[in-house]
C-alpha cells in the first residue's frame, strides 16, 4: 500500500499518559489550556504535540471527540509570532460550523499569547470578513471555497504561512474540495509545515498526503482503544415499520435532555423530524440540503436547549463538538464500525455518561454483530418498549417534576385551596386527575410512513456470523461459480447517501 510509517497507539501506551507540562508547552499556552479546563492531554494530543512542535509534517488519525483541535491548535499557536503583520497559519475545514468552532477554540488557546484567529466561510458577507482581516489575525480558519475567493481578491495572502492544517480531511475530499485544497496549497510557501487530521484514511487522502507533505509521521489512535467508555450501548431489534413508534416510546421513557437521532438519508431525516414534531416532541432535522442559515439556526436551538432532539445525517453531524448530548439513537444502522463509533462519539464525552441505542431490522443483525466484533464492545440487546412502558415513562416524568416542584417552589398560597378541595373530594381521585392533566399522554395520531431506507451498503459480505462460533470468513467460492447468497445478509448495493 503506501509507504507512510504508521504509528498505532495501543492500550498500554495510552496508560502512561504524560502531562501537558511534560510536553514542553510554553507557559502562556499552558495557562490558557488550564483555563479551558484541560487537565491531561488526550492520546492524540500526547502523540502529536511533541512531533508537531519539532516542525515535522504529520498525519493524525483519530475518531471524533478525541481532541484533535487542540492537538494541532497548540503547536500552531506555539509557532505563531504575535508581532508579525502576516497570516502565519491556516486551518482548512469542510464546513462553516466547524470553522467557527475551531476558530473559537484557537482563540482560547491563543488568548494569553494574544494570537488571534478568525473564521472565514461562505455565506457570510465578504465585506465583513475583509474588515475582520484588517485586524491582522495570525490565523485564518476557513472553508476551501471562501478561502480561494479571498486569495483571488488578494485579501488573504499566504506568502508568510508557516503552517497549514487540514482538519476533517476525509470529509473535505468527500465534499469535492480536492482541487480547491490543492490550489490553496500551491500558493503557500514550500517550506511550510503541514498537518492533516482525519477520522478515516481512505486511499485518496493518502494520495493527497503524499502529494503535498514532506515525510509525514503518521499517528493513528486505534478507535477500538478509545471507544467512548462512558457510553452504554444497546440495540433493539425492530421491523422498519415500527421504528418511529419505538423511537417515540424511547423518548417518552428516557426523556432525554439532548438527543441526536441518526437517519440514513436526508429525506428520512426530514420525515423523522416532522413526525416527531407532529407528535409533540421538540425536534428538528439537519442535513446538507438545508441552507447555511437554516443549519445555523437549528444548531443554535439545539445547543441552547430550545430543541431537544436533533435528527441528522452522518455528514451533518460530523465533526461538530456538541457537548451535553445524553442520548444517541441510531434510527438506521451505520454502515461501518467507524461510522458507528463516530456517531456514538457524540455522547458520553469528557466524563459525561451517555446511552446509545441502535435500531436494527432482523436482516441487519449480522451487520450489527460485525460492528460489535470490530469495536470489541458488547452492544446489549434490549426488548422493544411497549406502549405501556412509554406511558409509565411519561407518568414518571410528571411525578418527578411534581415532587421537585413541591420541594422548591413556594406553594403556600395554594394550600388553603387544596384543603378546601379535600374536604369534599377524595384525595386519590383528585391527585390522579391532576397527574393525568399534567401527563402528555401518547397521542394516537397515526405515524407517517417513511420513505424506504436504502439497503445497507455492507463491507462485511465476506464474513458470516454464527450464533455459536462468532465470525468466520466465508470459504472462498470456487472460481467461475456464483457464490451462494447469504439470505440474511443485506445486499451490497446502493452506496449513495
Ligand atoms: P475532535 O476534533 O477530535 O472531534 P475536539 O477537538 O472537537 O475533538 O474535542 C472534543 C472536546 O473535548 C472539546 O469540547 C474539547 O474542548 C475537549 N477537549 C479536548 N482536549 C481535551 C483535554 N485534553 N482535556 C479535556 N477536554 C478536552
Ligand atoms: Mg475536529
Amino acid at each position: 500500500m503506501v509507504n507512510l510509517k504508521e504509528k498505532t497507539i495501543n492500550k498500554g501506551e495510552i496508560e502512561v499518559l504524560k502531562t501537558f507540562e511534560e510536553l514542553n508547552i510554553p507557559p502562556l499556552i499552558l495557562q490558557a489550556i488550564s483555563n479551558m479546563g484541560f487537565e491531561e492531554p488526550t492520546p492524540i494530543q500526547e502523540m502529536t504535540i511533541p512531533i508537531a512542535m519539532m516542525g515535522r509534517d504529520l498525519i493524525g488519525r483519530a475518531q471524533t471527540g478525541t481532541g484533535k483541535t487542540a492537538a494541532y491548535g497548540i503547536p500552531l499557536i506555539d509557532k505563531c509570532e504575535v508581532d508579525s503583520e502576516y497570516i502565519q497559519g491556516i486551518v482548512i475545514t469542510p464546513t462553516r460550523e466547524l470553522a467557527m468552532q475551531v476558530a473559537e477554540e484557537l482563540n482560547k488557546i491563543g488568548q494569553n499569547k494574544r494570537i488571534r484567529s478568525i473564521p472565514i466561510y461562505g455565506g457570510q458577507e465578504i465585506e465583513r470578513q475583509i474588515r475582520a482581516l484588517k485586524n491582522r489575525p495570525q490565523i485564518i480558519v476557513g472553508t476551501p471555497g471562501r478561502l480561494m475567493d479571498h486569495m483571488r481578491r488578494r485579501t488573504i495572502k499566504l506568502q508568510q504561512i508557516k503552517m497549514v492544517v487540514l482538519d476533517e480531511a476525509d470529509e473535505m475530499l468527500n465534499m469535492g474540495f480536492k482541487e480547491d485544497i490543492e490550489e490553496i496549497l500551491k500558493q503557500a510557501p514550500e517550506e511550510r509545515q503541514n498537518l492533516l487530521f482525519s477520522a478515516t484514511m481512505p486511499l485518496h487522502i493518502q494520495t493527497l498526503a503524499r502529494e503535498f507533505m514532506k515525510n509525514p509521521e503518521l499517528i493513528h489512535i486505534d478507535p477500538r482503544e478509545v471507544t467512548v467508555a462512558n457510553t452504554e450501548q444497546q440495540y433493539i431489534e425492530t421491523p422498519e415499520k415500527m421504528k418511529l413508534d419505538v423511537l417515540c416510546r424511547l423518548l417518552d421513557i428516557q426523556n432525554p435532555d439532548s438527543a441526536i437521532v441518526f437517519g440514513r438519508t436526508k429525506r428520512r431525516v426530514d420525515e423523522i423530524a416532522e413526525a416527531l414534531s407532529k407528535r409533540g416532541y421538540s425536534a428538528e432535522g439537519i442535513h446538507g440540503d438545508l441552507s447555511q442559515n437554516m443549519r445555523d439556526t437549528v444548531m443554535r436551538k439545539f445547543r441552547t436547549g430550545t430543541v431537544d432532539v436533533l435528527v441528522a445525517t452522518d455528514v451533518a453531524a460530523r465533526g461538530l463538538d456538541i457537548t451535553g448530548v445524553t442520548h444517541i439513537y441510531n434510527f438506521d444502522v451505520p454502515q461501518d464500525p467507524e461510522g458507528y463509533v463516530h456517531r456514538i462519539g457524540r455522547t458520553g464525552r469528557a466524563g459525561e455518561t451517555g446511552l446509545a441505542t441502535t435500531f436494527v431490522t432482523s436482516r441487519e443483525i449480522n451487520h450489527l454483530k460485525y460492528i460489535e466484533e470490530l469495536i470489541k464492545h458488547k452492544i446489549t440487546r434490549k426488548p422493544m418498549p411497549t406502549a405501556n412502558d412509554a406511558l409509565a415513562g411519561l407518568q414518571r416524568v410528571v411525578v418527578d417534576s411534581l415532587l421537585g416542584f413541591a420541594e422548591k417552589e413556594d406553594i403556600n398560597q395554594y394550600k388553603g385551596l387544596a384543603e378546601s378541595l379535600l374536604e369534599e373530594n377524595d384525595s386519590i381521585t383528585l391527585l390522579a386527575a391532576a397527574l393525568k392533566m399534567l401527563t402528555r399522554e401518547p397521542t394516537n395520531n397515526p405515524l407517517p410512513e417513511l420513505s424506504a431506507a436504502p439497503p445497507m451498503p455492507l463491507k462485511s459480505l465476506d464474513k458470516v456470523y454464527d450464533q455459536k462460533k462468532g465470525f468466520r470468513r466465508k470459504s472462498n467460492p470456487p472460481r467461475n461459480s456464483t457464490p451462494p447468497r447469504n439470505p440474511n445478509a443485506p445486499r451490497n448495493s446502493n452506496r449513495g447517501r
